[in-house]
């Protein structure tokens, strides 16, 4: 069932166009992470689901209803932010509370309900417990049982965790992943930082100057990025690009790069007749293999090896590129070596070389 359906959203200031023709669809118990830079639109956009902002043009439908014109506080959203609202004066159980009181609950229900937050959120044991003086991951997860226990329709959270140090940004994250999981919450989660997406989300919106460049699954929006901007975004280190043109024989397809030939497949008929069209060939770190000198027709030299625990990133220069690749397993090369690559061929992107939009 959608729960959220936003058409055609436009929001203009003056001459400058902040999002530009949005079309989301969102499912019910669904996390949908809204990924981007800083500028192209994130906040704009949740502002304009929230309520807050007036958008220029288009629809926003919440279970089939247009929220036009809707008051923020009648939208039945349940809005988290990075610096945690929590009230200072006040215990986490009040802080639970507090949203239950102003609806003007019963009592005895308010006390059910808060209790059942706070098991859901690890704060039974500190109900009594003032907020003052406690860490960031705590008040967080206050601020979040804040807005939980509202049972709100649609949760937004709009960069929850970039207030955490690392350590603790990896314990919420699993936790956010566990209590959306046990309460089935349809969230919209705003951010810049691609590992909470990847890591939270089922699908991924990935914004650009205001426009949304890629919606999908994180699978698809990771391996199979529709624009070379989220191959680019996307993935540390990011997609490897390689500009060449497509040279289709009785042996296959293949994209030329001037010092090797690349065989893609998954090529539809219509372009491995276009001989010679332009093309940027994307392909991920994980994709290529290193192998013995000799053992294929694609030969780099490698500049450098840096070992990241489990992980390898060995930097090689294939002709006039330089590009990179990631291995699990022990890398025995040496740096100045010449080396052999094998790519992927089913995990290999193409884009035209003008616009940069996927062609297979
Ligand atoms: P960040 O991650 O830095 O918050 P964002 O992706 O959320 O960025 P927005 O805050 O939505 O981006 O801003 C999108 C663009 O719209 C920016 O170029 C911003 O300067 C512009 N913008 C936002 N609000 C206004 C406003 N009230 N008046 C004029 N321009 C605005």
């Amino acid at each position: 069932m959608t729960k959220l359906q936003i058409k055609n959203l436009r929001k203009t200031y003056g001459a400058f166009t902040a999002v530009e023709g949005l079309d989301l669809a969102i499912e019910q118990g669904e996390t949908v992470a809204l990924l981007g830079p800083s500028g192209c639109g994130k906040s704009t956009t949740l502002n304009m689901i929230v309520g807050l902002t007036e958008p220029s043009a288009g629809d926003i439908r919440i279970d089939g209803r247009s929220m036009l014109g809707v008051p923020p506080g009648k939208r039945g959203i349940g809005l988290v932010f990075q610096d945690y609202a929590v009230f200072g004066n006040m215990t986490v159980r009040e802080n639970l509370a507090f949203g239950l009181k102003v609806r003007r609950m019963a009592k005895r229900d308010i006390a059910e309900e808060v209790e059942k937050t706070a098991d859901l959120m690890g704060l039974t044991d500190s109900l009594d417990n003032p907020t003052t003086g406690m860490g960031g991951s705590q008040l967080q997860r206050v601020a979040l049982g804040r807005t939980l226990v509202t049972n709100p329709s649609i949760l937004l959270l709009d960069e929850p965790l970039s207030n955490l140090e690392a350590a603790m940004r990896n314990e919420m994250r699993q936790e956010l992943r566990r209590i959306q999981k046990q309460t089935g919450q349809t969230v919209i989660y705003v951010t810049h930082d691609q590992i909470e997406a990847l890591s939270l989300a089922h699908r991924i919106a990935v914004m650009e100057q205001g426009r949304l460049v890629h919606y999908g699954d994180t699978h698809e929006v990771y391996h199979f990025p529709k624009e070379t901007f989220v191959g680019g975004f996307l993935g540390d280190p990011p997609m490897n690009f390689l500009s060449g043109s497509i040279q289709s024989s009785a042996a296959g397809t293949f994209v030329d790069i001037g010092c090797a030939s690349i065989q893609v497949n998954k090529v539809s008929p219509e372009l491995s007749l276009q001989n010679g069209r332009k093309v940027t060939l994307g392909v991920r770190p994980e994709s290529i293999d290193l192998l013995a000198p000799g053992a294929s027709d694609v030969r780099a030299e490698i500049l450098l090896i840096e070992q990241l625990g489990a992980d390898t990133i060995v930097t090689l220069l294939l002709g006039a590129h330089e590009i990179k690749l990631r291995s699990t397993r022990d890398v025995s090369h040496q740096i100045g070596e010449t080396c052999s690559l094998r790519f992927h061929t089913g995990m290999i992107s193409l884009f035209d070389a003008e616009t940069g939009v996927q062609v297979i």
